[in-house]
C-alpha cells in the first residue's frame, strides 16, 4: 500500500478493495439456494471498478459467468483472460456477429426481428432470448406466450441457443410492487416450462435484488450487479450483514485561504458569505464524474469530520468549509466516498442527496479518476 501510493499522483484518485468484493460474493452467495450459480455483472467498467480486476478477482474464486452491456466491454474481458460464459445483455450491431462468434460470447436476442437479422449473416453465434415480462425494455413479450415459444423452436435450429432471461424491474421494492415481481416470474415460469425440452442450459429472471426477496422456480443463475459492490438496489433497503461498499474516492487538499463576510464563492457567486470562513480547495470536479448536483449541497470527510461543499462544482475543482475542521493543510487527505475515522460516506448516501441511486453516482466517477486496488 505504501508503495503504491506514492507511485501515482495524489489528485484524484478511488481504492477498490477487492477483497471486500470476494467477501460480498461469498456472502450473497450463501444467502441464495445452492443450485443457483452467481453471473457477474460487470458491465460499465464492474460500476466503476474496474472490470478486469474484478472478473479475474471472481473467476479465481470460480466464477464462471459474466454479462456485460456490450462487445467492447465483452472483448477486453476476453483479451484479458477471462474464460467461461461471458453474456452481452443489450443490443449488438448486425456487423459484429463475426466478432461475437470468434470470441466465444453470448449475445443477448432482443427480438424476432434480430433474431432473424443475425441468421441472415450465416454465422451460428450462441445466444439468449430476452423475454419481456412487463419491464417493455427489451425481449420477446411473454405475454404472447405460444408466439414466444414458436420463435424459440424456431431459432433453435438457426442458432445456438444457450437459454432465455428476463429482468425484474421492481424487485427491490416492497408492498404492491411484490406482486409484480411475482407475475413477472410467473409469466417466465410459464414459458421456461413450455419449452422444457430444449433443455437450454441458462434460465434465469434474478438480479442482486430479485436473489434475495424473491423466488424462481426456473432461475439457475442471479445476475448480481450492485450487490456484489455493496451498494443497495434502493435505498430503503438493508443489506445482508458484513456486505459493504468496496470503493472509496479520495482526493486532497490543494490549498486553503480564508474569506471575508460579503464575499461569494465560485461561478455563479451561489454562496454568499456570512462570517469569517477558512475554505479547503479539492482538486476534483465534474469532469472526474463528481456531480455538479452536490453544489451547496454534498459535504466530504476531512481528518473524520464533515466539510460542506460551498459553491458550484467546477469542471477540476470545488470548495468545502472547513472552519471548523483542525489541521486542514495541502496535502491533507479528503474522503469523497468511504470512511474517515468514524464516520463514513457511501455512494447511497451521495445518490440521496442528489435524487438519483448509488449505481450512477459509481458508474460516473470518470477515467481520468486513478482505480487503485488495495
Ligand atoms: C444491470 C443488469 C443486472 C444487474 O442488476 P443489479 O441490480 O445491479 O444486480 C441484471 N440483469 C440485467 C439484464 C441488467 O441489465
Amino acid at each position: 500500500m505504501e508503495n503504491k501510493m506514492e507511485e501515482y499522483i495524489r489528485r484524484s484518485w478511488v481504492e477498490v478493495n477487492l477483497e471486500q468484493i470476494k467477501k460480498n460474493y461469498q456472502i450473497y452467495k450463501k444467502n441464495v439456494s445452492s443450485e443457483c450459480e452467481i453471473m457477474a455483472v460487470v458491465k460499465a467498467n464492474a460500476y466503476g471498478h474496474g472490470d478486469v480486476e474484478v472478473a479475474t478477482t471472481l473467476m479465481d474464486i470460480g466464477v464462471r459467468n459474466f454479462a456485460v452491456s456490450n462487445i467492447i466491454e465483452a472483448c477486453r474481458l476476453r483479451e484479458n483472460g477471462i474464460k467461461g460464459q461471458i453474456l452481452i445483455l443489450g443490443y449488438t450491431p448486425i456487423e459484429c456477429m463475426q466478432q461475437i462468434h470468434d470470441e466465444e460470447i453470448t449475445q443477448a436476442i432482443i427480438s424476432e426481428d434480430y433474431a432473424n437479422e443475425i441468421v441472415k449473416t450465416g454465422i451460428r453465434i450462441k445466444g439468449q432470448f430476452a423475454i419481456d415480462t412487463g419491464m417493455n425494455r427489451i425481449g420477446l413479450d411473454a405475454e404472447l406466450l405460444s408466439q414466444c415459444e414458436k420463435t424459440i423452436r424456431r431459432y433453435k435450429e438457426k442458432l445456438e441457443i444457450t437459454g432465455i432471461f428476463t429482468h425484474l424491474c421492481v424487485a427491490d421494492s416492497d408492498k404492491e410492487d411484490i406482486e409484480f415481481t411475482k407475475r413477472q416470474i410467473s409469466r417466465f415460469e410459464i414459458l421456461a416450462e413450455k419449452i422444457k425440452d430444449l433443455n437450454l442450459p441458462y434460465i434465469h429472471c434474478l438480479n442482486s435484488a430479485g436473489g434475495i426477496w424473491h423466488r424462481c422456480g426456473v432461475s439457475v443463475l442471479t445476475r448480481l450487479g450492485i450487490i456484489l459492490y455493496g451498494l443497495k438496489p434502493d435505498y430503503s433497503n438493508k443489506l445482508l450483514f458484513g456486505i459493504k461498499p468496496a470503493l472509496s474516492w479520495k482526493s486532497v487538499v490543494a490549498m486553503t485561504q480564508t474569506v471575508r463576510p460579503g464575499e461569494t464563492i465560485g461561478y455563479g457567486r451561489t454562496y454568499k458569505v456570512m462570517k469569517p470562513m477558512k475554505i479547503a480547495i479539492i482538486p476534483t470536479g465534474y469532469a472526474d464524474g463528481y456531480n455538479r448536483g452536490l453544489s451547496n449541497n454534498g459535504f466530504v470527510l476531512i481528518n473524520g469530520k464533515k466539510a460542506s461543499i460551498v459553491g458550484r462544482i467546477c469542471m477540476d475543482q470545488f470548495m468545502v468549509d472547513v472552519t471548523n475542521i483542525d489541521n486542514v493543510l495541502t496535502g491533507t487527505e479528503v474522503v469523497l466516498l468511504g470512511k474517515s475515522g468514524d464516520i463514513a460516506v457511501t455512494a447511497d448516501d451521495m445518490a440521496k442527496l442528489l435524487e438519483t441511486i448509488g449505481y450512477e453516482v459509481v458508474c460516473d466517477i470518470s477515467s481520468r479518476v486513478l482505480r487503485i486496488y488495495v
